[in-house]
């Protein structure tokens, strides 16, 4: 087994395609070299060997250190230096690298193989005896630090109190002699901390450094970074041990970052910052203010118009925008590693498209370089970047789970009566809920945010508010909620009414107070590659909207027509004339209440003339585009109120005793109210409620076709399992919707389908397509009752079951991304045996699934013709839609070969 690779003097026994092994700076390193680049020799030690140590509790594989000592002889005869020599010395730094890229996570030794000996060779090589002390107390400092943990404040404060009694200000006007001093005090503070001296021997200081990087992946911060960034534990990082080259040896040095396009903006212009006279981590660590990189033309125009062909050639060879580090020593330019830059989402699509258009890269290219965050995060307002972090953890009030990214700015509210009370008179406020209902849409909908303290991704706040793009945090459960008093507990701190807070949909945290916000706007160059997505993709891309405002913001969005129209939503809420709503709230309610079927069909006929009016909006806003409309769906109690006082308001309202509206809601109460009275047993045992429903949606579309709108409505019966059920529904709908054609004298085509949200109905899909003219998948339902997990409530406990480090048992949240062994497996059969009843059954996908990329993408290949995601995550699904495709075109590729 080979441990190390060499690299130096234009030949690198790695490559650029060698990442995992070499990780990604030293496979940059090689390639860098291998492609005649100025690059400083040395060698890389593989992931692999970390791999070993950390199994194997801190050892090395057997003939490793036997590896690392010829390789480190094949360095010095390469150089012509020796390691800690008095008269030549090598020095090299041993920095950390991981395939992927985990900026400041891990450890670095710079400086390494300096001691009592070699700083005089290095003095005396350099002909300046200040630098090379400068070097040697930097080393030791680093070392104590990294290699042996010594507090860094312990050395700073020691830096602090020399420069003080010297009366110096900056580091650069520290004398040799100062440094020397503070070398000793380094030293003796080591021995008196360590009971030993500060290692003399440079391979006994290569083995401490090389023992430190290993040690560094498993540290706090990198393991919290990989978490985050969901990067396996199991990787380890590589170790480069790279010959020392100077940025600090005068003005004729410097060191710097940059990349080949602005970051940001994705412009192509030559983008970075560096300093004169420094080393690496001076910029970094901004102990000084670096310098635009343009400015190197005046002080080092040689060096900077190398480095300008070094950017043009690594781009073209890379074909990707580059993030590249560089010293310069004595006026010659020296790289030290490039790697992909991470960029803005907005970046990401200018860069994707200007080198489509450059024909550095292929149009297949772009699109798959696209992740599903970058549409995401392109239309979220966030925390200003320009806030400080210090500041930020600081006012740090709780965490939940992200359920929608952005950021929202509001003062607390704890009702959705207040929260439409308080924007009625124009404030900004996030609403704070224990969990919210239906009761709640409207206060959700005047809320910049919601916060609850329950609840999972497709629980109903997120899913309510993703279809709005409303930052909502979900299953904050550090929170208490007092409603008396008004106030919410957490971290120590109580938060009233009215005061601002500000959530961080990104990361799921919330702070107190405000934090400002940007919006950023769309670039030109989303519009491009959509429309490159569009000419590739199969899949059509409809979206989930219940009110005419939704539905033409999802066409602007490009959605080819709506997938799902929750109809319950239009009960609650009158998005025209928001002070219409109670009258929507006040005749279901009354509905629910009524004792006789008589006095149901009165009170829905007052419902009626609303749901018409919205689904006269939908049809215009989706004018020649299929919108399926689905009858009513949760359970009742969901539309009266629990509490006590609220139901004596009601009651008065419609004329009937408290006690009564208070058995009604005791008589629907469910243990089980998600498998109890809900869906379409709603339909089957009230069917006057289909009635009214299906009378409003035939007659909105007769209106419309009579203008000359066209309309294509499929109506949609939830959570059916059997034939003869859907046979009873869709029947009724036929009886009556035909009369109303009839008497209209109007041709209308409409469908009467089914969603499959039931392993049942999944399992008898063959006889169900019998009666159904489409399927639409429910997987919001379909994974509840497959996986038996309450999509409201497995938030608590799933972060257990994904997290690698816990159990591990899911790669992802089976509520967000589809669980294709599973609950994928139903899918898969139901197709099947739909499609064999009736070979062109049309088919989609409604649940949340279907704004999720690589859902989309399972969807592509299991045959769907469409999926239907809410209006912020249509662009997320027509682009998941054409990489798939890709996908496809590159198995089918591999395959042939
Ligand atoms: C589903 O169950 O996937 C679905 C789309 O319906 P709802 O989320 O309204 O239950
Ligand atoms: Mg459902």
């Amino acid at each position: 087994m080979k441990y190390v690779y060499f690299f130096g003097a234009g030949k690198a026994e790695g490559t650029g395609a060698m990442r995992e092994l070499l990780g990604g700076k030293g496979a940059g390193l090689a390639e860098m070299t291998r492609i005649g680049l100025p690059v400083p020799a040395g060698f890389t030690i593989t992931t692999e060997t970390c791999g070993y140590y950390l199994k194997y509790g801190g050892k090395y594989p057997k003939e490793f250190r036997a590896e690392v000592v010829k390789y480190l002889k094949r360095l010095e005869k390469l150089t012509g230096k020796k390691l800690g020599n008095a008269v030549n010395p090598l020095l090299v730094s041993v920095r950390s690298g991981s395939a992927r890229s985990m900026p400041g996570m891990m450890e670095t030794v710079l400086n390494l193989g300096l001691n009592d000996k070699s700083v005089e060779g290095l003095a005396r090589a350099t002909n300046n005896e200040r630098f090379a002390w400068d070097a040697y107390r930097r080393f030791v400092q680093m070392y104590s630090a990294v290699v042996n943990g010594l507090p860094k404040e312990d050395l700073e404060e020691r830096l602090r109190a020399l420069k003080s009694k010297l009366k110096v200000k900056d580091d650069t006007n520290v004398s040799a002699a100062g440094w020397k001093e503070l070398v000793a005090e380094y030293k003796a503070y080591f021995k008196q901390k360590k009971g030993a001296a500060f290692p003399e021997n440079p391979e006994d200081q290569l083995w401490g450094a090389i023992g430190a990087v290993f040690e560094s992946w498993m540290g706090e911060k990198a393991r919290t970074y990989r978490q985050a960034e969901k990067i396996s534990d199991s990787l380890g990082t590589a170790v480069n041990v790279v010959q020392m080259v100077f940025g600090n040896t005068g003005e004729d040095s410097g060191t710097g970052v940059c990349f080949t396009r602005d970051p940001s903006t994705g412009q192509k212009v030559f983008f970075g910052e560096f300093l004169l006279n420094a080393q690496g981590e001076d910029v970094v660590a901004g102990i000084r203010t670096p310098l635009q990189l343009q400015e190197m033309t005046k002080v080092m125009p040689r060096a900077y118009k190398q480095l300008e062909s070094v950017r043009q050639k690594l781009e073209k060879h890379y074909r990707d925008m580059q993030d590249m580090e560089f010293t310069v020593e004595k006026g010659k330019l020296y790289m030290l590693q490039t790697r992909t830059g991470k960029r803005s989402p907005s970046a990401a699509f200018q860069i994707a498209v200007d080198m489509a258009n450059e024909k550095l890269i292929k149009v297949e290219e772009a699109l798959e370089r696209i992740k599903p965050e970058d549409v995401e995060r392109l239309f979220y307002p966030v925390l200003d970047p320009k806030t400080q972090r210090g500041e930020l953890r600081q006012r740090l009030f709780v965490t939940g789970n992200n359920a929608v990214p952005g950021a929202a700015v509001g003062k607390v509210v704890f009702s959705a009566r207040d929260a439409e009370a308080w924007a009625e008179r124009g404030e900004r406020v996030i609403l704070v809920r224990h969990e919210t209902s239906p009761e709640d849409v409207g206060g959700m909908y005047v809320a910049q945010g919601i916060l609850t303290a329950t609840g999972g991704k497709t629980s109903h706040a997120a899913v309510v508010a993703r279809g709005w793009g409303k930052c909502c945090i979900v299953g904050a459960e550090q929170m208490e909620l007092d409603h008396g008093a008004r106030t919410v507990r957490s971290n120590g701190r109580t938060v009233r009414e009215g005061e601002w807070i500000t959530l961080d949909g990104g990361d799921g945290s919330v702070y107190t107070g405000e934090v400002d916000l940007i919006r950023p706007e769309p670039p030109k160059a989303f519009a491009t590659l959509l429309k490159w997505a569009d000419e590739t993709r199969r899949l059509r891309v409809r979206t989930n909207a219940d009110t005419p405002q939704d539905a033409r913001l999802a066409r602007e969005m490009g959605a080819e027509g709506i997938g799902l129209c929750r109809t319950e939503h239009m009960f609650f809420k009158d998005f025209e004339f928001p002070e219409r709503s109670a009258e929507r709230q006040l005749a279901i309610q009354e509905m629910i209440l009524a004792g006789t079927v008589e006095d149901r069909r009165k009170a829905l006929s007052k419902l009626l003339p609303f749901q018409r009016r919205d689904f006269i909006g939908i049809f215009e806003a989706m004018d020649g585009f299929p919108v399926t409309i689905r009858l009513i769906d949760p359970p009742l109690h969901e539309f009266l109120p629990h509490e006590p006082a609220k139901q004596a308001e009601l009651a008065k309202k419609i004329g009937i005793s408290a006690e009564f509206v208070a058995q009604r809601v005791d008589q629907l109460h469910e243990a089980n109210p998600m498998l109890g009275h809900r869906g379409c047993r709603l339909s089957i045992t009230y069917p006057e409620i289909l009635d009214m429903q299906v009378e409003a949606i035939i007659e909105a579309a007769v209106d419309c076709k009579k203008r000359g709108v066209h309309v294509l409505p499929e109506i949609m019966h939830p959570l059916v399992m059997d034939k003869k059920e859907l046979q009873i529904l869709s029947q009724r709908t036929r009886q009556v919707a035909d009369p109303i054609t009839r008497k209209a004298k109007v041709k209308l085509e409409y469908a009467v389908g089914t969603m499959i949200e039931l392993p049942r109905a999944a399992l008898l899909a063959a006889e169900i397509a019998e009666v159904a003219e489409f399927f639409s998948f429910g997987t919001n339902d379909l994974t509840q009752t497959t996986m038996g997990l309450s999509r409201d409530d497995a938030g608590r406990f799933l972060p257990v079951y994904i997290d690698e480090r816990q159990a591990g048992i899911f790669g992802s949240d089976p509520f967000q991304t589809l669980d294709v062994a599973g609950v994928g497996m139903l899918i898969e059969w139901a197709i099947a045996g739909g499609r064999k009843t009736r070979p062109k059954l049309k088919i989609g996908i409604c649940g949340e699934h279907g704004g999720d990329a690589e859902s989309v993408k399972f969807c592509h290949r299991v045959g769907m013709d469409y999926v239907s995601a809410s209006p912020f995550r249509v662009a997320i699904a027509r682009l998941a839609a054409a990489q798939a495709v890709i996908e496809e075109r590159k198995t089918a590729k591999t395959r042939r070969r």
